[in-house]
């Protein structure tokens, strides 16, 4: 599904140069670096503040630390999705309340929201899935008019571009209160451990973010508020220091890939490829088919079968989690998450495809719907 090794070759000397400058400082907490790459990253986003942290899911869970809801308070957020989101809405004594998606770009919609919002809801959670985001723009309108905080889970789609309605642009991620990223080695701005962080342009809201991921502490051994500890290594920071440069070549190379499936796939009846929305630019992180009539587990296998990787991102939809099963709310009918669930199968998507790799995944899904 990756080739980390591969991508890694081509940048190995300015990557080692970066760690061994680390390991010679032997500062391995905080330091430069990760000041550095908090800068970098503002500055490619656009955003006033970064905040890094230790990986994806800590940034949700310390951006809903930040808004001081009540227990008992619900969040609404998306299910079909990866867990992360719902998982910390509930690990912090509040409840998810799961809506649907949209069928075609697999994210939640502002009316899907707003059939959930009851007098308890405080927050939401839009998941920018696969790559590309879903309709912040009326999604900002419902918050706005309910009074929620939105907070986006961007893991996905780091580097996407939003156009709102008089064509303005801005970075998913910097739309909402918060934005959350994660620097999982799969992810598009990735390293080679785990890391995270959030983005705002909210001045108290990056001071809350900073102390609570420092266990509440702004002054040594002062703690203003419950914390966690959630960091960015300084290794990590060097590393994505060095691959924020990539980041727009990388994800240059995953729109190419996506444009040849398209092209190879798009004719066959029993798949639908992925829809590019015209108010998000899709960064692939997965490249993510619907197969119909029931056959995605036996195009999975024949694949397996002749050594072409896939994967189901997402095979239950949350609300129907064991872990949720007595926590959560359904905010409205789950027809298209439960849907998908049976449709999607994700391919192989990196920066490191050869056109042979390609031509020989599209023959083999052809072959198969012969
Ligand atoms: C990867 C991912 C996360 C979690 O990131 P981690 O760094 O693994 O904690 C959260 N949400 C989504 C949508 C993700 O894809």
């Amino acid at each position: 599904m990756v080739n980390l090794k591969q991508q890694y070759l081509k940048i190995k000397d300015e990557i080692n140069f970066e760690i061994d400058s680390v390991l010679e400082s032997s500062q391995f907490i905080k330091g430069q670096k990760v000041s550095e790459f908090e800068s970098q990253l503002g500055e490619y986003l656009n955003v006033k503040h970064v905040i890094s942290c230790g990986n994806g899911t800590d940034a949700l869970m310390i951006s809903l630390m930040a808004l001081n809801l009540k227990p008992n308070d619900e969040v609404i957020c998306p299910s079909f999705s990866f867990i992360s989101s719902a998982e910390v809405i509930a690990l912090l004594g509040f409840r998810p309340v799961f809506v649907d998606v949209d069928y075609e770009n697999f994210n939640v919609t502002a009316q899907n929201i707003i059939q959930a919002i009851s007098n308890k809801t405080r927050a939401i959670i839009p998941v920018h899935l696969f790559g590309q985001g879903a309709e912040m723009e009326s999604i900002m309108e419902v918050a706005s008019d309910y009074n929620l905080a939105v907070v986006e889970d961007n893991a996905q789609s780091l580097g996407a571009e939003y156009t709102f309605k008089d064509n303005t642009t801005k970075f998913l991620g910097t739309i909402g209160d918060i934005g959350c990223t994660s620097f999982f080695p799969t992810k598009n701005l990735a390293c080679y451990g785990d890391g995270g962080a959030m983005f705002t342009n909210d001045d108290y809201l990056a001071e809350r973010l900073r102390l609570i991921a420092n266990h509440g502490m702004k002054q040594k051994y002062r703690n203003e508020c419950i914390g966690v500890n959630s960091r960015l290594d300084t290794l990590q920071a060097g590393v994505l220091k060095v691959k924020l440069k990539y980041l727009d070549k990388y994800i240059a190379e995953r729109r190419k890939v996506a444009e040849f499936y398209n092209k190879e796939l798009e004719d066959i009846k029993q798949i639908i490829v992925p829809k590019q929305q015209c108010h998000s630019t899709h960064t692939y992180n997965q490249y993510t088919i619907k197969v119909l009539n029931g056959k995605r587990d036996n195009l999975k296998q024949y694949l397996s079968e002749n050594g072409v990787p896939s994967q189901v991102y997402y095979p239950i939809p949350l609300h129907k989690q064991q872990a949720f099963s007595s926590l959560a709310r359904s905010g409205n009918e789950m027809t298209n998450a439960e849907r998908l669930c049976g449709e999607v199968l994700s391919l192989p998507m990196h920066t490191e495809l050869s056109v042979e790799q390609l031509q020989y995944i599209v023959s083999q899904i052809k072959t198969f719907f012969q």
